[in-house]
């Protein structure tokens, strides 16, 4: 028996609650790779999959949530994995679809599976987790697209969240010029810490303009937020750079006009973490080991057990995570 954080449905309600049990291997469903898990994390999706409606993801109950995970494989039927392989997943729709890693033990097939980059251990994987995995892919697309450094400063928004903090450190380790945008002015000597430079308020970019363009002033951007703060920068990025749309903080709308992308050459790159092929999926976490300071990462982690995911999920729901957590499940 193992220990594993699972959320029921209470029939009568219709509300799902969650709460650390024990449960066996004949629990889980199958998968080709057991993996013994040591540390997971909390995205914003974990956060809705605990929440009493599941947030639209969760398809049945009970249900282990836990989008990421990382730790040594215990058995496998498939030939790329053997015991003792350290290994990371994330994404592939695990924790809503399927079991997650809110779990001591759990079941993966093969294909989602990423070997741990040297490097990194399994902690530090999960301080990165889904979030700074997205960050790193954000990057990369920028880079794809003619981000330099040298050639103005990057904005980062939503930037004390998960995504925010490790693109900030990212970015500055790689020499860009970084402006963290947050709505949490506390925030301001972490995200100096982490490498930013200058901090906007997030009250300057959260209210729509009727300019469809201002000064140019970013040469990148990594969005987090969306909604009217991603419509707002569109019109200030510098001819020719591009946005990275990351996530929705803010909301899924973009009441925006096209007209950056037809007067400046704007581009607007969407990045999906889940879906991501296997070859890019392991360049970003080889891309991670070396661009992302240890030391950074380090700052950002607050360190927690399975009780307390309950209420670190409804906690990232608010904006109210800074950084990145890490769950210890086997504590
Ligand atoms: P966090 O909650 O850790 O960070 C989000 C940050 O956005 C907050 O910390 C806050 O930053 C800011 N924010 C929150 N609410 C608002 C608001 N109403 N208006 C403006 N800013 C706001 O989440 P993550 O960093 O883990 O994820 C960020 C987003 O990216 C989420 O929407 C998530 O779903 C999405 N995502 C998408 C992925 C993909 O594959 N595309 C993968 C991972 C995440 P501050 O306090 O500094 O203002």
């Amino acid at each position: 028996m193992f220990n594993s954080l699972v959320v029921e449905k209470d029939e009568e309600s219709g509300l799902a609650s969650a709460s650390v049990k024990q449960i066996s291997l004949d629990d889980l469903p199958d998968g080709e790779v057991t993996v013994a898990v040591e540390y997971s994390t909390v995205n914003y999706k974990d956060g809705l999959c605990m929440s009493p409606k599941g947030g639209g993801l969760v398809r049945s109950y009970p249900h282990i949530p836990g989008i990421d995970y990382a730790g040594t494989v215990e058995q496998s039927s498939d030939d790329r994995y053997k015991p003792g392989d350290k290994v990371v997943l994330t994404g592939w729709r695990v924790g809503e679809a399927h079991w997650g890693g809110y779990s001591q033990k759990a079941n993966a097939r093969a294909d989602w599976l990423v070997p741990l980059p040297q490097g990194l251990d399994t902690r530090q994987a999960m301080a990165v987790g889904t979030a700074g995995f997205t960050a790193m892919l954000a990057v990369m697309a920028l880079e794809d697209h003619g981000m330099q450094p040298g050639h103005g400063p990057v904005l980062v928004t939503g930037a004390a969240g998960g995504v925010g903090s490790v693109a900030t450190a990212i970015l500055a380790h790689l020499g860009y010029e970084v402006a963290a945008v947050t709505g949490r002015p506390d925030t301001a000597d972490y995200l100096k810490s982490l490498g930013a430079t200058t901090i906007v308020p997030r009250d300057d970019l959260n209210e729509t303009t009727r300019r469809p363009l201002e000064s140019e002033t970013w040469s990148g951007c990594v969005d987090a937020v969306g909604g009217a703060m991603l419509a707002r920068v569109l019109g200030q990025m510098k001819y020719g750079a591009s946005v990275a749309a990351v996530g929705l903080a803010g909301g899924a709308g973009l009441p925006a006009t096209v007209i950056p992308f037809l007067l400046r050459g704007v581009n607007l790159l969407g990045i999906d973490s889940v879906m991501q092929p296997y070859d890019n999926r392991v360049r970003a976490w080889q891309r991670i080991a070396t661009d992302l300071p240890m030391d950074k990462l380090e700052a950002m982690i607050h360190p927690a057990t399975l009780s307390d995911l309950p209420q670190l999920g409804a906690d990232i729901l608010q904006g109210q995570v800074k950084g990145r957590v890490v769950v210890d499940v086997n504590t």
